[in-house]
């Protein structure tokens, strides 16, 4: 092996190693910053979602230059010139104010309201947990707008993902349906 060749090798290592040591912080920026959050606009004070541009945040944190910007709110695209003032929120607590841990925070310890089976935290793999409307109807909490999921939480109840499926047949189909004596004590 000739110097040459051995000088390259040292240099190829060195830069691979300094590109991994530089992508770690850009690759948790990445993770970090991805998904729906919801903040309470400084203008409005109502809640908003937004999405943080996570792929710029991750070059950001890549070139130790660390960018924070919004990519999408729920009131754009009339105040897109906003000041993105709410990123402060999400600077403080990024993980409090991720949708899906809001979510999963409000369904942990919650039981169905129809089958009485705990609901628990969420969890990628398994059928999204439904809610209860004030109205008997049932929806997926992934239907809401998620700006709006604090108020609904304050008047739906849990549902199971079972008895969403059972309870929207026997809305949609009703002359399917057999309905035993017991049935309106059901919903307790
Ligand atoms: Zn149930």
């Amino acid at each position: 092996m000739t110097v040459t060749v051995l000088v390259v090798l040292v240099v190829l290592v060195l830069a691979v190693g300094l590109f991994v040591f530089r992508a770690i912080p850009g690759v948790r920026a990445y993770f970090g910053y991805r998904g729906k959050r919801l903040i309470t606009c400084p203008e409005t004070h109502t809640t908003e979602a937004v999405d943080v541009a996570a792929g710029e945040a991750a070059v950001g944190a890549f070139l130790s230059e660390p960018t924070l910007r919004l990519k999408e709110c729920s009131r754009w695209p009339e105040r897109q010139d906003c000041g993105q003032e709410c990123l402060q929120q999400i600077e403080i607590d990024a993980e409090n104010c991720l949708v899906w841990n809001i979510v999963s925070k409000w369904y942990e310890g919650k039981s169905c309201v129809f089958c009485h089976k705990p609901i628990g935290p969420l969890h990628h793999v398994d059928h999204a947990p439904a809610l209860l409307a004030p109205d008997h109807t049932t929806l997926e909490w992934k239907q809401v707008q998620p700006e709006q999921l604090p108020e609904i939480f304050r008047t739906h109840r849990p549902v199971c993902w079972n008895c969403h499926i059972a309870e929207s047949f026997r809305r949609l189909h009703p002359e399917l349906v057999v309905n035993r004596e017991l049935e309106p004590k059901r919903l307790r």
